[in-house]
């Protein structure tokens, strides 16, 4: 056949869907090519056609001249799958992808003489396969990166789509119901139900402080915090979470808390205690600062126990000459170990001079070395005023003196009381020096706790906004640690944004007991740094009464918050990437539950997210193609393969336009499958044009054959009328003429019957009839035409089947056709039937050239040959054929083949 004559071969080069141009194999000139090459190659038919291939496509000539030269030489095709390339097209550089073959075309003696290049352009299918694919791996990356737990849950919070515990919870990998059982601390269950609720229903971000069940399964606490990804329609796709393991933290504010209220509970003891009693009671430590005061001192001084305690004598309103005094005897108390007893007098407040009389006794420790001083102080007021009434009334001594006699009895009395009650508040005071070593001991603890931690602390007075920091808290805001630091210096390092909203959080939970778990930014004053800081406070009344403790702890969780930003940026970045990309995309979960579909889904379904997914997309599809789509989609899940088919979607109008849909796996490590990628990609201007394009060739076949037929009928005649003739030369051209007739007629036919099953204006006409019958027929129709080969029938039995006789027969010529074609002669093909399940399965095998497994899957595809096959003649429509008569037979096609050995085609018919 001649390539560049054949008008027939032009206009099937012009209407392939893929770009062909066929050179020379000695010049590398251009002789033919299509519209399809001219638009991949961006560039005019005139700068390619009769000219030397790599002038127009001199850019490329470095990377695959040698291939081509290669091909002709070897004869071997040389395939470049997605090759990426830089061409000029329309004058500017473009990198393209390209899927190309350069196939050699041989002539009877196998020498190359024309080689053909097939171009496919998959620049934009890989380039969105790429995007996916980064923002998919940069998602997980990112995930990786952070140290705490990772998680992300469903929509409503069921299943648990994915847990990284990070070695503190229980890992999952696919998604699971039951987290909580799994996670979280059955005490927790209600609180932590609760507030998912809340989140679900407010949209907004979870977080909670909760008891866990870690890895071990012992109790642990996490701070758990989730942002729920929504879709364009605002509606929660899933959540995405991270948890941070605080156990530590927690047990630590534990044991100080209940240190405090260890603590609390002796000085209400204490309280009880000494509160009762007029007298005034006081514990000194050696360096003289008051220890204890107890209510009655308190009120006389009118101070409250905070400004009171750990303060000398002098800072408590003692005078020079009696603070000195009670400095010496201290300090006899503590020489001697003896208690000392005095008088005293000085001005009271309101009740004017008033007399005292105390006793000081010494507190002794397990060593029995003086370790406080304790005193009691009675006002003796009234019974010194009644001594002076006396010695001024002689008349009245009598009186006086008995008074006094039973005063003096009193006083033995109340003396006695007095020492029982010091002796009291010694080992009152005892106890209080071991509750205080106890709380020293927590605080170290604490302290060293808080250091390991990295956490600043704080103390802020109620009343007085007295703020006391330590080093850490001032190096957070950027301060120096021996400079000064107010409340409001350090809301001043806060940044605008977050300043009001903290200082109004501050303020509220020191007057109005509200919560204080703040995270916010701060730029250090001095470093100038940003840090991302999170403070939580507790409020205590103290038990004066006259003030509220503030305490708490600050900590830098700047990378865990950029962290996690980031993620939630990614998030982003991926739900944009996924609206901004041309196709549908959507995610599913293993189970098939849909979690995400691109805006141009919703676009195209009219629908929001919800809708569309309860909707269901399957009902989008059109029904004659579901069956088939869940079928291969189940296939594709066991496999963990891709799925990729052609199919039909409903739009907003209810048209149903042809989409390329592509359902990927995205598999563990495992090699389980974590959830589903569609990619849907509207191809219905491809479809409508390769409906134009088949049109067009029924047409010009349909044309074809009316000239043909005639032609046909001429050469007959010229045959009959030459009759005898003794021309040989006329006569063989005739019969020649009338053979190249025959064989085009016989293409004509394939390709009208093809544009005639496309519209559907193939009958099949069912009857029953016997398979012996059928293999009886085709042997005497094609034994004398093939010659060549040894072609051996086997069938043992007659089978009846109900189905067309003509077109099962045309099925098996062509498959015989074939294996002729494909195969050398003196080689045998076999013809063979059996029966299995019910169907009778007929097989055609040859010892012939095989098919690359490559292919095996495409050769029952329209147009689809074998590319390696320059030299056998074809037009890749047979199988096609063949494969659609089956299918309205409801019966099967399939081929095995392996190269170099030879293949064998089977179709199966159900029985009659
Ligand atoms: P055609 O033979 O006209 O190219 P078909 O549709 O009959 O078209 O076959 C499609 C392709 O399948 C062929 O191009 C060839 O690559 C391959 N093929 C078909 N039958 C055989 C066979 N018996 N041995 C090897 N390859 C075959």
């Amino acid at each position: 056949m001649n390539l560049q004559d054949n008008e027939l071969l032009h206009t099937i080069v012009q209407s392939a869907p893929i770009g062909i141009c066929i050179l020379d194999a000695f010049t590398f000139k251009a002789e033919m090519l299509n519209d399809k090459f001219l638009e991949i190659a961006g560039k005019p038919k005139e700068a390619i056609i009769g000219k030397w291939y790599w002038e127009p496509f001199a850019e490329a000539r470095t990377y695959y001249e040698a291939a081509m030269v290669s091909v002709v030489q070897t004869g071997e095709a040389y395939y470049a799958e997605e090759a990426e390339l830089m061409l000029i097209r329309h004058g500017s550089e473009e990198i393209i992808v390209v899927t190309f073959v350069y196939a050699p075309v041989k002539d009877e003696t196998g020498k190359v003489t024309k080689l053909a290049i097939w171009v496919l352009e998959n620049t934009r299918q890989v380039k969105e396969r790429k995007a996916i694919s980064a923002s998919e791996q940069r998602l997980r990356a990112l995930v990786t990166a952070t140290s705490d737990v990772i998680y992300s849950v469903s929509a409503d919070w069921e299943i648990m789509n994915e847990l990284d515990g990070r070695g503190f919870l229980k890992d999952t990998d696919k998604p699971i119901t039951g987290w909580r059982e799994r996670n979280v601390h059955p005490g927790d269950l209600d609180k932590v139900n609760t507030a998912i609720e809340e989140a679900i229903k407010a949209k907004k971000i979870f977080q909670l402080e909760h008891r866990v069940l870690r890895t071990d399964g012992s109790p642990g606490w996490t701070f758990s915090r989730a942002v729920p990804v929504l879709d364009n329609e605002g509606n929660i796709v899933e959540w995405f979470g991270t948890a941070s393991d605080i156990t530590q933290r927690k047990q630590i504010e534990e044991a100080l808390q209940k240190v405090r209220q260890q603590a609390d509970q002796q000085k209400r003891v204490y309280e009880a205690i000494t509160s009762g009693t007029p007298d005034l009671m006081y514990v000194w430590d050696l360096d003289y600062r008051f220890t204890y005061v107890n209510s009655a001192l308190l009120s006389m001084w009118g101070k409250t126990w905070e400004t009171a305690i750990g303060k000398g004598l002098r800072e408590n309103g003692y005078e020079e000459w009696h603070a000195q005094m009670h400095e010496r005897e201290i300090d006899q108390v503590r020489a001697t170990k003896q208690s000392v007893r005095g008088e005293v007098s000085f001005p009271h407040a309101t009740l004017g001079k008033r007399i005292y009389d105390y006793i000081l006794i010494p507190v002794l420790n397990e060593a029995g070395e003086v370790e406080a001083v304790a005193g009691t102080t009675r006002d003796v007021t009234e019974r010194k005023q009644m001594e002076q009434a006396l010695a001024q009334s002689s008349e009245e001594l009598q009186a006086i003196n008995e008074e006094m006699a039973a005063t003096n009895e009193e006083q033995a009395a109340s003396n006695e009381e007095l020492t029982a009650t010091n002796q009291e508040l010694a080992s009152v005071n005892q106890q209080l020096q071991e509750a205080r070593r106890h709380i020293e001991e927590s605080e170290t603890a604490l302290r060293l706790a808080i250091e390991a931690a990295n956490f600043g602390t704080w103390f802020i007075n109620s009343e007085t906004r007295e703020f006391i920091t330590d080093t850490r808290l001032k190096e957070l805001f950027g301060y120096y640690p021996d400079e000064p630091l107010s409340i409001e210096q350090a809301i001043a390092q806060i940044t605008e944004e977050y300043r009001g909203f903290v200082s109004d959080k501050l303020e509220n939970a020191i007057y109005n007991h509200g919560d204080y778990d703040v995270t916010y930014p701060v730029k250090g004053l001095h470093d100038q740094q940003l840090r991302w800081l999170r403070a939580i406070g507790n409020l205590k009344a103290d038990p004066s009464g006259a003030f509220s403790a503030f305490t708490g702890v600050v900590m830098d969780i700047t990378q865990q918050y950029l962290a996690a930003q980031k993620i939630e940026d990614s998030e982003k970045h991926f739900r944009y990437l996924a609206d901004l990309v041309p196709a549908k995309i959507s995610n599913a979960l293993p189970s098939g539950e849909v979690t995400f579909f691109n805006k141009q889904w919703l676009d195209y379904a009219g629908m929001n997210f919800e809708d569309l997914r309860d909707f269901g997309y399957h009902a989008m599809m059109h029904p004659d193609e579901v069956p088939e789509f869940v079928e291969k989609l189940r296939e594709a899940a066991t496999k963990g393969m891709a799925l990729e088919s052609e199919m039909r979607f409903k739009d907003i109008n209810g048209n149903y336009r042809w989409h390329l849909n592509i359902a990927s796996p995205v598999l563990n490590e495992e090699g389980e499958i974590t959830m589903w990628v569609g990619s849907t990609t509207d191809i219905q201007r491809m479809k409508e044009e390769e409906q134009r394009k088949s049109d067009f060739i029924g047409m010009v076949s349909h044309e074809l054959k009316t000239p043909l037929t005639s032609l046909n009928a001429y050469l007959q005649v010229m045959q009959a009328k030459l009759g005898k003739a003794d021309d040989q030369f006329i006569e063989r051209s005739l019969e020649q003429s009338a053979k190249q007739v025959k064989k085009m007629t016989a293409m004509i036919n394939g390709f009208l019957n093809v544009s005639r099953l496309e519209s559907g204006q193939i009958a099949i006409s069912k009857a029953p009839f016997d398979i012996q019958e059928l293999f009886a027929e085709a042997r005497e129709e094609v034994n004398p035409m093939h010659t060549a080969h040894t072609i051996t029938f086997a069938c043992k039995s007659s089978v009846s089947i109900f189905g067309d006789h003509d077109k099962i027969g045309q099925v098996l010529n062509n498959l015989i056709s074939n294996a002729v074609k494909y195969s050398r002669p003196g080689t045998e093909i076999v013809v063979n039937c059996r029966l299995e399940n019910k169907q009778v399965v007929i097989s055609v095998s040859d010892m012939g050239i095989g098919i690359k497994p490559d292919d095996l899957k495409h050769v029952f595809d329209r147009y689809y040959r074998a590319e390696s096959l320059g030299h056998v003649s074809g037009f890749g429509i047979g199988l096609y054929l063949c494969a659609e008569i089956i299918r309205r037979h409801d019966g099967k096609i399939w081929v095995e083949s392996q190269i170099e050995k030879g293949s064998t085609f089977y179709f199966s018919l159900p029985l009659n």
